[in-house]
């Protein structure tokens, strides 16, 4: 069924799922899709069913759900979509309140967290509508990661009212010249900076700022983008280039491991392991040996390439054409669009999908084995 590239050693223990009891009534037979469907996930066993809540056969629990609500964007970055990708139809994108739907459906099975994403959410037109359809129906935290390339002051005050909580922006280079290179777009770097200060002014913090250093390209640049962690009082983030780039222009010459970048930046500045991370984080967290141990200044490393966190994961991730992905490098994906579009589907059918989906997620994404391989979408596509 899915492609298992193993890879990363498990770090959690396995829940032990015989003791979840069956429920009276459990919704086994709610299945709104042929049961030989290759485009739907093959059934979870039935205690996993009955219990309502998103587990994996490996016993990982899915409490983060990534929605990613467009494929489009504004910008062209290198290490994520070429100049000449194609976007999808209109017609093939989940509407807002299928949107809404799934968040509903998916809070109700245990998740705590959506984080909004895309290509760049911001260039959705129904954004407001969407950030409050969910706070209407969920009590989740909402976030959202964008290139800060369309904020203002009006739009973050809107999103916040709708029930927008905290941001993450990515800013990969702080020179005009290279950062137009990267994102080949009109963007400027003190536009993204402008964004930051507004919205840290709003109060849609804790923010949190990414970059992903390319070797030759702007790895040179982490001291100066850690700086930004001490300027502005946030989590100023590294995430090593993944093979998720459209071009397929990835390859190890150009990844820049975590550690080096560690190392980079502890030159200026002494890094203290924080060791207060959640075991299901994506980053690892340092503070500054200078600064009070509280200060909210940090560097956070984000190395699935060099330190798979794939034991720990708790997310799941929903296409903007509504396919359901387990796992960012998933080969199979599962069709939830059908499911929402087909005649009088049940909120009980597209819960009994999420959780048969996650029971198919793959123990890990095995970047580092030779049997790796890369995913047909692209980062943009799946939504980072
Ligand atoms: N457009 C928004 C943005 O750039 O913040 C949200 C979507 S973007 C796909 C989400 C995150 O994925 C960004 O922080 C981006 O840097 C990261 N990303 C994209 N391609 C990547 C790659 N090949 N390796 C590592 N991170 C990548
Ligand atoms: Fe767009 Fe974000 Fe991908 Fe850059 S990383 S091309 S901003 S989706």
């Amino acid at each position: 069924m899915i492609q298992v590239n193993g890879g990363s050693s498990m770090a959690v223990s396995r829940l032990s799922l015989p003791q979840l009891a069956p429920r009276a009534g459990a919704p086994a037979a709610d299945r709104a899709h042929a049961p030989d469907c290759s485009e739907c996930p093959p059934p979870a066993p039935d205690h996993v069913r009955a219990a309502r809540r998103m587990i994996d056969s490996h016993g990982r629990v899915i409490r983060d759900l990534r929605l990613s609500i467009t494929d489009r964007c504004n910008f062209r970055c290198v290490y994520c979509m070429d100049p000449g990708v194609r976007f999808m139809e209109r017609e093939r994108l989940l509407t807002t309140p299928e949107i809404i739907r799934v968040a509903r459906v998916a809070a109700s099975l245990g998740v705590r967290k959506i984080r909004l994403t895309g290509g760049e959410p911001t260039l959705h037109p129904e954004l407001t509508e969407i950030i409050g359809g969910i706070r209407a129906a969920t009590d989740v935290e909402i976030a959202m990661i964008t290139n800060a390339s369309r904020l203002s002051r009006a739009a973050l005050r809107e999103w916040k009212q709708a029930g927008l909580e905290r941001v993450t922006i990515s800013i990969d280079s702080l020179r005009p010249e290279r950062f137009a290179r990267l994102t080949r777009s009109t963007c400027t770097p003190g536009d993204v900076l402008d964004g930051v200060s507004m919205c840290l002014d709003e109060g849609l913090t804790p923010l949190k700022l990414n970059a992903v250093l390319i070797r030759g390209f702007n790895d040179d640049e982490a001291p100066m983008l850690a700086e930004l962690a001490r300027r502005f009082g946030i989590e100023m983030r590294f995430i090593e280039y993944m093979p998720l780039d459209s071009g397929r222009a990835w390859d190890p010459s150009k990844w820049v491991a975590a550690a080096e970048t560690r190392r980079a930046i502890g030159a200026r500045h002494e890094l203290v392991a924080c060791g207060d991370d959640e075991a299901s984080s994506t980053a690892r967290t340092y503070r500054f040996a200078d600064l009070p141990r509280d200060a909210s200044a940090r560097i956070g490393f984000i190395a699935p390439v060099s330190s798979p966190f794939c034991g720990a994961c708790s997310r799941l991730r929903l296409t903007a054409d509504g396919k359901v992905r387990p796992c960012l490098f998933s080969t199979r994906e599962w069709d939830l669009r059908a499911l929402l579009r087909g005649p009088s589907t049940s909120d009980d059918a597209i819960a009994g999908f999420l959780i048969d989906a996650t029971w198919t997620k793959q123990a890990g994404h095995g970047i580092a084995t030779p049997e790796f391989e890369q995913p047909a979408r692209s980062m943009s596509a799946i939504g980072g």
